[in-house]
């Protein structure tokens, strides 16, 4: 059966027209829906009993559900959710004094090779469903309202998969996020992280969806990035640079890179010389993630002194520069840690 939410408004109404009800029925039904964010027809109050079982009997509801939740000492919360195939994505809340974030999945596993990342161990099953994103914010919200009695500030599309890899249906899911007659959230508190696919951030600039963009850089130095993020070959840093560009140009909008620090990788002078000089040729700062292990032993070697140096340089240079406090490293809930060690999929 048809999934109720895969129809636009438009079709909606053609459908509730086409069995001789109103137009705004169509409305109604889609506010429960999208703004509501409700998952059975049985609690659409202002739909008459009778129509409320004509659509059961025609449409099916997939929401998400909440496999396992886990909290970490700092009040992070993991959730493993469930889609309606039973595969696994990891959505999770992270608290801070001043704001509630939610970093969400975009796809069920990644076909990118990040070497220091868990998620790209897992194979790409495949792209999440607007309903699927849409239902992991709204469902957050609801957790964040529950736990820490205030609506979710802040989405960022840091978990599972890469969001331009899906970009249809993660560009509708912000729409649905982000207009009055959706969640109604601000785009300027969401963020879109790549890895970098100059296409489609050229593409998303076009948008006018009014998001932040951050860019999981890691290194400025293209054989390096080549060999720790091997799909980037196809993806040099000049073409890169020229859709940040572009990026910037459009939306005015300053870019953040994704940078961690590691030791015997990318801790010399050399590495921080490129990284001021790859941000200098566009308005941009420096998030210095701390990274979190996987397992890999040629990216556990941390390194405080480099990390410092790059703050002290960078700030030398005149970029702005923040360092990233991992959170929920004790749940495994940390960037690149999602790779579902519940081990269902
Ligand atoms: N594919 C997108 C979004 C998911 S990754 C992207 O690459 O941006 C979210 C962020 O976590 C990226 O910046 C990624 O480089 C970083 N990351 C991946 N593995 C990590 C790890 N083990 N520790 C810390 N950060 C990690």
């Amino acid at each position: 059966m048809k999934d109720i939410r895969t129809l636009s408004l438009d079709q909606l109404t053609d459908y509730f027209i086409s069995i001789g009800d109103k137009a705004f029925r169509a409305k109604q039904v889609y506010d429960w829906l999208w703004s509501k964010n409700l998952h059975s027809f049985d609690e659409m109050t202002n739909i008459s009993k009778p129509l409320r079982e004509i659509l059961e009997k025609n449409f099916v509801i997939n929401p998400v559900s909440v496999d396992l939740m886990q909290k970490s000492k700092d009040g992070t919360i993991k959730n493993g959710v469930k889609l309606h195939d039973g595969l696994l994505v990891e959505s999770v809340l992270i608290p801070t004094e001043t704001r509630t974030t939610a970093c969400v999945s975009s796809q069920v596993g990644c076909s990118l090779n990040c070497e220091f990342c868990a998620t790209a161990k897992l194979k790409r099953m495949r792209n999440l469903e607007v309903a699927e994103i849409v239902d992991q914010v709204a469902l957050i919200d609801r957790q964040s309202i529950n736990y820490f009695s205030r609506p979710l500030s802040n989405i960022v599309f840091m978990g599972m998969g890469e969001p331009l890899m899906n970009y249809k249906n993660v560009v509708e899911a912000i729409r649905k996020i982000t207009k009055p007659e959706g969640l109604g959230m601000s785009p300027r508190r969401i963020t879109v992280s790549t890895s970098g696919i100059p296409k489609m951030i050229k593409m998303l600039a076009d948008e006018d969806l009014k998001v932040k963009l951050a860019l999981s850089l890691h290194t400025a130095i293209e054989k390096k990035r080549n060999e720790i993020m091997p799909f980037s070959e196809k993806f040099p840093l000049t073409e890169i640079m020229e859709a940040l560009q572009y990026w910037y140009k459009k939306t005015g909008s300053v870019i953040t890179f994704e940078y961690c620090v590691w030791g015997g990788i990318n801790d010399g002078d050399e590495d921080i010389q490129a990284l001021i000089k790859f941000c200098r040729q566009v308005p941009s700062k420096v998030n210095l993630i701390q990274y979190n292990p996987i397992g890999e032993g040629k990216f556990d070697h941390r390194s405080i002194k480099a990390e410092e140096k790059y703050v002290r340089e960078l700030e030398k240079a005149n970029i702005t520069v923040m360092v990233r406090k991992s959170r929920g490293g004790d749940i495994d809930a940390a960037c690149g840690q999602l790779a579902n060690k519940t081990g269902e999929n």
